[in-house]
């Protein structure tokens, strides 16, 4: 990484009331413009790094910056405005149209029924006509209810929308764990090429490892909530996979990063 982290997360630890440790002391930075992937199996503690970062989770102890600026309660509402989300589920409005979920993200956490009411300036409109062509659908999508979409294709709206709001940090969530293989090589590819042409930092959790080597700048491995991998995925050698699939006592097969 060259340069400030544009997200750095330094000895972010979470229990949550129950007991359970969902991470120890995480630390590591996310460099501008780079694709870093959070590997790791089903409850390593994925989901819930990528919620401190946009202030839905608060860790116990350590702390998250975007841009060198602490997330708290009191910096919230301005740091979640550069910080878009793409989710596994997608998260759209089923019975509103493509272009309706698309421009909804032009502010974050606009709430879909603005976008329903067409309360939008032209140059968001024409925005989102560019996204749709960016993100491989056709004009005549636009008009169709997002419910009729294939999943790759819902998964496409999320990734417009995403980008709609001029973000600097993308979180995406297991984007593409509901989507079949190729899909999902599709979207993986897709998001990249956007996220590169755009300058947007992407912080990508995923639990497979072909996917993270293929797509990622950066691997970032979690097991049991503790880095156990950082470094580019030609540095992933025989042996850090080895480390990865089996540190903490974790099965050894390669089915142990499947959720
Ligand atoms: P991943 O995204 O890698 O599947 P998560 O971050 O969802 O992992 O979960 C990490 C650990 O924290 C798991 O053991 C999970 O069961 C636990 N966990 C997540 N959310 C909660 C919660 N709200 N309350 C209690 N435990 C939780």
């Amino acid at each position: 990484m060259t340069g400030a982290p544009i997200v750095a997360f330094d000895g972010v630890t979470k229990t949550f009331p129950d007991g359970t440790r969902a991470l120890t002391g995480v630390s590591f930075g996310v460099g501008a413009g780079e694709f870093c992937v959070v590997l790791g199996p089903s409850g390593s503690g994925k989901s819930t790094l990528l919620r401190t970062v946009n202030g839905l989770t608060a860790p116990d102890a350590g702390a998250v910056e975007i841009c060198g600026v602490a997330v708290s309660p009191r910096t919230l509402n301005d740091l979640r405005r550069r910080v878009a989300m793409i989710y596994q589920q997608y998260a759209l409005v089923e019975r509103a149209t493509v272009a309706q979920n698309i421009i909804a993200g032009a502010v974050a956490g606009m709430p879909a029924w603005r976008a329903l009411i067409g309360l939008f300036p032209a140059r968001d409109r024409r925005k989102a006509c560019e996204l749709l062509a960016a993100v491989g659908l056709e004009p005549a999508h636009l008009s169709r209810r997002v419910g009729e979409l294939s999943g790759g294709q819902q998964q496409r709206v999320g990734i417009a929308r995403a980008f709609m709001s001029d973000p600097q940090v993308i979180l995406a969530d297991e984007p593409v764990a509901s989507l079949d293989p190729q899909t999902s090589r599709d979207i993986m590819g897709l998001l990249r090429r956007q996220a590169r042409e755009r300058g947007v930092t992407v912080l990508c959790s995923l639990h497979q490892m072909d996917l993270a080597a293929e797509f990622a700048d950066r691997i970032v491995a979690l097991l049991q909530g503790e880095v156990v991998f950082d470094g580019a995925p030609a540095a992933l050698t025989a042996a850090a996979k080895t480390l990865i699939y089996t540190a903490h006592g974790a099965r050894p097969a390669e089915t142990a990063l499947a959720s």
